[in-house]
């Protein structure tokens, strides 16, 4: 039996197909938890990373100045991991890795919805991956690290710029401070529901309605008469495809900004922790 759903991460298991099957084959994704049901086959990006490498020292702290830094990847690179800190040590620096919290499997692994790996004690992390979806967050939810990004995917080396990010959430923010009909997203992906969030902006707010969906996209959002939407699913569908909705999409800590529950100096990325 063959799953013909989407599938964005860990988070997102088929769980109709789970629910009837007895052994459940989920291939990309490391395991945002162990069940005896789930088995993850880990698939891995072949590109080299240490020519990527080679240029980034050029944007990293010399390491006679600055020796700490943090290392950081996605799934895809984790198994050139030692390859990557072995590369960085044996040219001076003190590499500082952690594994993060439960909702990640490895040492030095980020998720679009989680940077804990990237708690260490240096000021600057590389992040050692494919586009800018990852260092991006990592560099809002990190605002005083400096994050540079080596893409062996792409073949270019940048650092994370948060400016024009952190504008379009000014944005979004400001056009739903107006808004008196919220719509509250709550999303029944294995990995992604927070019920109690949704349940705390529902009790706060009379003209708030629950609304339960598995993908949520701009069209299907269309046919609910809401002046704003607070998203308690995927951060990054809020972030990342926020333009494309037709009313201001809103994380909960957006929405508390919007309501006047927080100055807007309280703005911050929106991560998720815990798994399914
Ligand atoms: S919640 Fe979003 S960012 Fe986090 S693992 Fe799932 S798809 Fe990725």
């Amino acid at each position: 039996m063959l799953s013909g759903q989407p599938c964005y991460g860990a988070c997102d298991l088929d769980t109709y197909l789970m629910k009837r099957t007895d052994v459940f084959v989920h291939f990309g994704h490391s395991p945002m938890k162990n069940t005896d049901k789930v088995i993850y086959v880990p698939l891995f990006s072949n590109v080299e990373v240490q020519p990527i490498m080679e240029e980034a020292l050029e944007t990293l702290d010399d390491p006679a100045e600055t020796e700490d830094v943090g290392l950081v990847t996605t799934a895809q690179h984790m198994n050139r991991y030692d390859e990557m800190t072995e590369f960085l040590e044996e040219r001076g620096y003190e590499v500082h890795s952690r594994r993060g919290d439960e909702r990640l499997t490895h040492e030095g692994q980020v998720l679009g919805c989680n940077y804990a790996s990237a708690d260490v004690p240096a000021d600057q992390v590389l992040y050692v991956g494919g586009g800018k979806f990852h260092p991006l967050g990592l560099a809002m939810e990190h605002p005083e690290k400096h994050v540079v990004i080596a893409d062996p995917v792409n073949n270019v080396v940048t650092v994370a710029d948060t400016e024009k990010f952190l504008k379009q959430r000014y944005a979004s923010v400001h056009k739903a401070m107006d808004a008196q009909k919220w719509g509250v997203i709550f999303c029944t992906k294995i990995g992604q529901g927070r019920w109690d969030q949704a349940q705390e902006i529902l009790a706060d707010n009379d003209d708030a309605y629950l609304i339960t969906m598995d993908e949520v996209t701009p069209d299907r959002l269309r046919n609910f008469d809401m002046d704003a939407f607070v998203n308690t699913g995927c951060p990054r569908i809020t972030t990342d495809d926020g333009p494309q909705f037709h009313k201001p999409m809103l994380t909960p800590g957006e929405y508390e900004i919007a309501v006047g529950n927080k100055p807007l100096e309280d703005l911050s990325f929106d991560t998720f922790h815990g798994t399914w």
